[in-house]
């Protein structure tokens, strides 16, 4: 999977270097490129924001580094993209809230661009625009609201990433996580089995397999019960 980052501060994405994306990118499964907007500025300041029209308090990111920047990554793609074109992801507190079923969609893609926004935003023109490029997604992390859209980018890729096959050394171990199934995972426990007066459940050391699953099973319900009663049936309806 190619993956384009547009930042005005390409060095947050240093850490992907690191760990699992890191290795995933040296065995040739990701193709990360992160892209300084500035580039794209032509004004001795390199000035990639202005103030909103109608007043109000911030600043807007102006929409021609933009275009050029979706640009130069939509040329450079080109002739190995047939079909719909990209994924343009805009993080945005204003947008879809991104769940593991988002992550499992998007890691079916084979080109994701990533653009992070600041200040105030983005100029919504640029969406418009985006949209003759490739399909636009409007992507929230959840209600509160960041800096920029840095961090969530670099969640989304995390969490997209870890599903491309290969990128984690066992894929039985994605199965069955919170989310997978609509319920949070069940406890977790390792060696010693007792542990400053904590003792790991018996049934886990009784090696039934069939009761093992049912009492973690079980678990899930009641995690997901007490912590998040959202996400079960009942409250769906
Ligand atoms: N004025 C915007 C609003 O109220 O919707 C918030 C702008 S925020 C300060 C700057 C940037 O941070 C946004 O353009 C977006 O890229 C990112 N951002 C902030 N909160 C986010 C969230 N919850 N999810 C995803 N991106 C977020």
């Amino acid at each position: 999977m190619r993956i384009d980052v547009v930042t005005i501060f390409p060095s947050f994405f240093d850490v992907l270097g690191v760990s699992l994306l890191g290795k995933a990118q040296g065995k040739g499964l990701l193709d990360i490129r992160v892209h300084d907007l500035r580039e794209w500025t032509h004004d001795r300041h390199r000035t990639v924001d202005d103030t909103p029209y109608g007043g109000g308090a911030g600043m807007v990111m102006k929409p021609e580094p933009w275009g050029e920047a979706l640009d130069a990554i939509a040329a450079s793609a080109g002739a190995s993209e047939a079909g719909p074109g990209p994924v343009l992801v805009f993080p945005s507190p204003a947008g879809e809230v991104f769940t593991q079923a988002t992550a499992r969609e998007l890691a079916g893609e084979s080109h994701l661009v990533f653009g992070c926004g600041r200040y105030e935003g983005i100029d919504e023109r640029v969406f418009a625009y985006a949209a003759t490029l490739g399909r636009v997604r409007l992507m929230s992390l959840g209600d509160y609201v960041l800096n920029g859209g840095e961090v969530a980018s670099m969640a989304m890729i995390e969490a997209i990433g870890r599903l491309i096959p290969g990128v984690v050394g066992n894929p039985e171990s994605l199965v069955e996580e919170s989310h997978e199934e609509g319920l949070l995972e069940y406890p977790s426990y390792t060696k010693p089995a007792s542990w400053r007066g904590q003792d790991v459940p018996p049934i886990l050391l009784s090696g039934n397999h069939g009761a093992i699953a049912a009492w973690r099973h079980d678990q899930q319900v009641e995690r997901t019960r007490m912590r998040r009663p959202d996400l079960l049936p009942d409250a769906r309806d």
